[in-house]
């Protein structure tokens, strides 16, 4: 079922399947009944060289849904392991065939993998499927992140299958066209570790660093630089999540990638007031993805990758080990100095000094006894309107409020320039909860997208702080249930 669909832009390379062959399996997808069209990222879609008019020709959907194969393509399942909740697993993609990587008229290279595209050899128990709610919830938030400048694999379609798919009731199947930097993860190493040989290791230690960090290519200890670059990688992305109250929900090793983009969205969901205990997965009953606990996730996660490369860091295992935990110990430093910086911005402040940290913990502390919106916060200390916020008329934050504006002055800075620091640092609309829940009801029930294409247009400029964005700044009813989020689904 190959297709010579070259002139819909389609430029594929297949590196990753001239990798061993244990890494993959050659799957096809399996075709569905009656795709149809739901959603297409059009300016996505030119920026990897397609064409926005033939994607959206029978032929093109065709590729979307997984019934014709675009030449070059060599669509395959990739296998992995990786430390779920804590333990380790064998897992591969049971859902996911990877089609190829899109070569761009920029020279860059990109997966494209088709998500819901039916069983693989990694499927195990599963129908290898996925339902039209999560996948357009996917497709809204990761473009969210991406519009809040956060790195993320993003979404270039999703097509309803025409066939439904049995959860806990019949729901109508879809397939989401993901789009990523690649789709290695610690689990992929993990993998490699558990079943492969050293030498097999180092070839996909070697394939990662060609393929996210060239730079380090010709570095003599240059899996140590690996483990580094992707510590600095992962510090700078969590950062970013804290500093927007994004909440991954399902950090296991499998789910935390090399290039440092967020991947898999699951259960994942942003947090209106702030608190540090937020959880929002149904699964995650420990606590343990809690909003409070992701950089020091993170960290363990990263000690798996450590693990996993220890026999390329150094023959003597004990020097292997010094090594890679004097590498692992900067994560804590890098984080806190990235959250540092990130949290001076979105307060105005642009100079260092001792006391800030006390200052923007004071804040938070005010916030969260106060139940105090975490996204409306900064953006009403944004826009100088303090009587905006939960805190409003306490003396803890009219003090609070006192000492920052006096530490806003203690700079050479003129305010204005504090003030516009900080609307290009607190997104003005986050993908609330109610918000994309209403998007999909009305997508999923109804039939109606325009609900969703309007909230994936205001979220598409976070920082602007426009008119129209204003009703997406409103919180939801207040409900006595919490919010609660699903895997995979
Ligand atoms: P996730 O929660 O999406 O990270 O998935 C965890 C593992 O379960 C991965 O190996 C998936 O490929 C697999 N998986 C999730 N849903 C399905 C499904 N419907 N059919 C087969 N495998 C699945
Ligand atoms: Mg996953």
């Amino acid at each position: 079922m190959t297709h010579n669909n070259k002139e819909m832009g389609w430029n594929f390379d297949n590196s990753y399947a001239r990798l061993p062959e244990s890494f993959f399996e050659s799957t096809e997808p399996t075709p569905v009944r009656s795709p149809e069209l739901v959603i297409l990222n059009k300016p996505l879609a030119k920026s990897l060289g397609l064409d926005v008019k033939k994607l959206q020709s029978e032929e093109g959907i065709d590729v979307f849904a997984g019934n014709k194969i675009p030449e070059g393509a060599l669509p395959i399942a990739q296998a992995y392991a990786g430390h779920q909740f804590g333990h380790f697993t064998m897992l591969g993609d049971g859902r996911a065939v990877l089609l190829g990587e899109q070569g761009t008229p920029s020279g860059e290279r990109f997966d494209i993998q088709l998500k819901g595209s039916g069983r693989t050899p990694f499927s195990r128990g599963g129908d290898g499927r996925a339902t039209i709610g999560p996948m357009l919830r996917e497709y809204i938030i990761s473009e969210a992140m991406h519009a809040l400048r956060i790195p993320t694999n993003r979404s270039l379609s999703v097509v309803t299958t025409g066939e439904s798919v049995i959860r806990e009731t019949e729901l109508p199947g879809a397939i989401l066209t993901r789009v990523a930097a690649s789709h290695l993860r610690i689990g992929t190493f993990e993998y490699v570790v558990k079943w492969g040989t050293v030498e097999e290791l180092r070839t996909l230690a070697d394939y990662a660093i060609k393929r996210h960090f060239p730079d380090i290519e010709e570095n003599e200890d240059r899996y140590l630089s690996l483990f580094q670059e992707v510590i600095k990688r992962q510090a700078g992305l969590i950062t970013k999540w804290q500093l927007v109250g994004f909440i991954h929900g399902v950090m296991n090793t499998d789910n935390m990638t090399i290039s440092g983009e967020t991947i898999d969205y699951g259960p994942c969901a942003f947090m209106d007031d702030y608190d540090p205990a937020t959880v929002f997965s149904s699964i995650d009953v420990q606590g343990r993805y809690a909003y409070q606990n992701q950089p020091a996730i993170g960290q363990w996660n990263l000690a798996r990758f450590a693990e996993a490369l220890l026999p390329l860091f150094h023959e003597k295992q004990d020097h292997a080990v010094e090594l890679a935990q004097e590498a692992h110990s900067k994560f804590e430093d890098l984080y806190h100095s990235h959250w540092l910086a990130g949290m001076r911005k979105k307060l105005g402040i642009q100079n260092e000094e001792e006391q800030d940290k006390s200052l923007i913990e004071d804040l938070l502390r005010i916030m969260k006894k106060h139940g105090a919106d975490f996204t409306n916060t900064f953006r009403a200390l944004t826009l100088d309107k303090p009587e905006d916020t939960a805190m409003n008329g306490t003396t803890e934050f009219t003090h609070w409020y006192e000492q920052w504006q006096a530490r806003l002055d203690r700079q050479e800075e003129p305010k204005p320039s504090s003030y516009k620091l900080m609307k290009n640092s607190n997104p003005a609309v986050i993908p609330r909860n109610h918000r994309v829940e209403e998007a999909l009801e009305a997508a999923v029930e109804k039939g109606d997208y325009s609900v969703m294409e309007q909230l994936i247009e205001v979220l598409s400029n976070p920082y602007a702080y426009s008119p129209e964005q204003e009703e997406y700044t409103n919180l939801p009813e207040p409900s006595n249930r919490p919010y609660r989020t699903f895997c995979g689904t």
